[in-house]
């Protein structure tokens, strides 16, 4: 694609140069672009968030000091509907990590066809170092001055790393003072007391394991005895691990902030998530054998599930990997170098745009609940969840086939297309 003389030259921040999770994500848009066709002449629109807002979030601590966070929301594009993205909490959070993530939402929303933008926010703080009450008034103030652009049918946030249902009551309960009326649709990932939905907990790692099932089916490995190592045994990882080990597969080794730990002849998953929740990591667990963070990646599995942060996989251990298949529960857990290196390795890669869309789209099922007031049981949520996951995964499959092009540029050829066609059909303004 040539650029339009009338075009700005990037800001540096959009420099692709400059490999952060942003540009990590615009590689993989420029892998796309030539599979586009008539849609390319859009493409630029996908390489520039539609609106950053940066805030400020002061609050008391509990000994009397005033701290002040930086806070983010972006809405990536909205061309398909309002924004739709979590709220992450960790002291590394950058604005270029956050444009990274609400750029992926948008991708995984088209993918999975929930008729959604992509959003996503963050503050960049260390919650395990605030108070309870420190963390609630830095969550109320933070909804507070996003509060201009966020609302059910403009941007709808929910939680991601570090963030849970408890946070989202307080930003519901902020927001609904804020405009005078309970809004529960303003967010997802309530608790289920106060219009959340069944099954949202469960429900990124449940689309991990469905999604993981459908390809193990199409390349013919057996899920029952299946050698599994998984990164992160949070929300994501810890779900789609049981989940695999109760389909007969073993979850061999697991790394997590607290360390990594191995056992060959498989983990005794429901022990280890107990003693996750008792201790706040893997480290520790007497029914394994503590191992090297470095060697976690070499591990002898089949499956591996990077379900942590971003770029993980890169090219300094993306050799080592022993896995036949990857499955990212993971937002951007893989840079584009690992990609093409496991990609020669003959190393099936799930992405993260459509293998860890399950939350995205109970979310969707979530918001839909709230705005009618009427309440679907677990077994249908789960029934509608596996459907649509199968379904995008199917689609996503055949592209992959007919263009002999990664799932992960099959997803983008998805996605960038049902968006830019969203956006050509609505037009520029003015
Ligand atoms: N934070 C989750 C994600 O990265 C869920 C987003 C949502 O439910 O809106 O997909």
């Amino acid at each position: 694609m040539t650029t339009p003389a009338s075009t700005h030259a990037l800001p540096s921040y959009l420099d692709p140069n400059h490999l952060g999770p942003w540009g990590v994500y615009l590689q993989q848009v420029d892998r796309v672009t030539p599979y586009l066709g008539s849609l390319a002449r859009w493409v630029e629109t996908l390489k520039r968030p539609k609106r950053a807002l940066i805030v400020d979030v002061p609050i008391e601590m509990d000994n009397g000091t005033i701290a002040h966070f930086e806070g983010y929301r972006v809405q990536h594009n909205l061309s398909r509907g309002p924004g739709k993205g979590g709220v992450r909490f960790h002291q590394d959070v950058t604005l270029s990590e956050v444009m990274a993530l609400s750029a992926w939402m948008s991708i995984k929303n088209a993918a999975v066809n929930v008729p959604y933008g992509g959003a996503k926010g963050g503050i960049r703080v260390d919650p395990k170092k605030l108070s309870r009450s420190e963390l609630e008034r830095l969550t109320r103030r933070y909804t507070s001055e996003i509060g201009i652009i966020i609302g059910p049918s403009k941007d709808i946030p929910a939680p991601d790393v570090n963030t849970n249902a408890q946070v989202m009551a307080w930003m519901m309960d902020t927001y609904s003072q804020n405009v005078g009326a309970t809004s529960t649709g303003v967010v997802t990932g309530k608790p289920v007391d106060l219009g959340g939905s069944l099954g949202r907990v469960e429900a990124t790692g449940r689309g991990v394991f469905t999604v993981g099932c459908e390809a193990a089916r199409l390349t013919g490995m057996a899920i029952e005895g299946a050698r599994v190592a998984v990164q992160g045994f949070g929300n994501v990882g810890g779900t789609a691990g049981k989940l695999f080990a109760e389909a007969g597969a073993k979850v061999v080794a697991v790394q997590d902030h607290t360390g990594s730990i191995h056992n060959a002849k498989g983990l005794d998953v429901p022990a280890l998530l107990a003693h996750v929740q008792q201790t706040g990591g893997v480290g520790g667990f007497a029914g394994a054998d503590a191992m090297a963070n470095d060697e976690f990646w070499g591990v002898a599995c089949d499956i591996l599930i990077p379900a942590a942060l971003e770029s993980q996989i890169t090219q300094d251990n993306a050799g080592k990997i022993q896995a036949k298949m990857v499955i990212e529960g993971a937002n951007g857990p893989t840079t584009p170098e690992a990609d093409d290196i496991l990609h020669d390795k003959g190393v099936l890669v799930v992405p993260d745009v459509i293998a860890n869309a399950g939350g995205v789209t109970v979310s969707y099922f979530e918001w839909v609940q709230d705005f009618s007031s009427f309440f679907w049981t677990e077994e249908e949520i789960n029934a509608r969840l596996v459907r649509i996951m199968k379904e995008a995964f199917a689609g996503v499959w055949q592209v992959a086939q007919d263009n002999k092009v990664s799932l992960r540029t099959a997803t983008f050829i998805v996605a960038c297309k049902r968006m830019l066609h969203a956006r050509e059909m609505r037009g520029l303004y003015p």
